[in-house]
């Protein structure tokens, strides 16, 4: 365990994000984790990629068809209304998402390109998610019928990648 700049504040918590060597649970490589000794006590990952096939709520599947081009023409569009890409919080991987409440829509967004579907958060929205690999597939097999705005999101997404 290494440690960095962590102070006492007057109760004598510990404040500060320190570093530990940790061992991730999924891909069983060391990497470094930034953050408070309580949450680097509790299982971390080294990606989202490896939190999603290592959390137990996080169930990433394959997906069960071959889209279509009207299939993915259909997942487009609902990415340019809904959806979201982005490189990862650390940077290395790239991640994407579709936000709604009707869950039937994101069930078919699994079925066509694999990935997770969340659970309902307090305003009733599911997420459809992926990551790594899975999401530049998904962000570059809808590329050419993105608006160049979201095509734009889409290369600093995987450009970071
Ligand atoms: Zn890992």
């Amino acid at each position: 365990m290494a440690t960095s700049t962590v102070q006492e504040d007057w109760r004598g918590r510990r404040k500060g994000r320190q570093t530990f060597e940790l061992v991730c649970p999924v891909c069983k490589k060391p990497y470094l984790y930034q953050g408070g000794p309580i949450n680097a006590a509790k299982r971390q990952f080294c990606s989202h990629a490896c939190a999603g096939l290592g959390r137990p709520h996080g169930n990433v599947t394959e997906a069960t068809e071959h889209p279509t081009v009207r299939d993915t023409a259909w997942a487009a569009g609902l990415f340019e209304g809904e959806g979201h890409s982005s490189p990862t919080t650390r940077g290395k991987s790239t991640q994407c998402n579709i936000a709604q409440k009707d869950v039937w829509v994101l069930q078919r967004c699994l079925a066509l390109f694999g990935g997770s579907v969340s659970k309902p958060n307090k305003r009733g929205v599911s997420y459809w998610r992926a990551y790594g690999g899975r999401s530049r597939g998904f962000l570059m097999t809808i590329y050419t019928f993105l608006s160049p705005w979201r095509r734009r999101q889409a290369e600093k997404a995987i450009g970071n990648a």
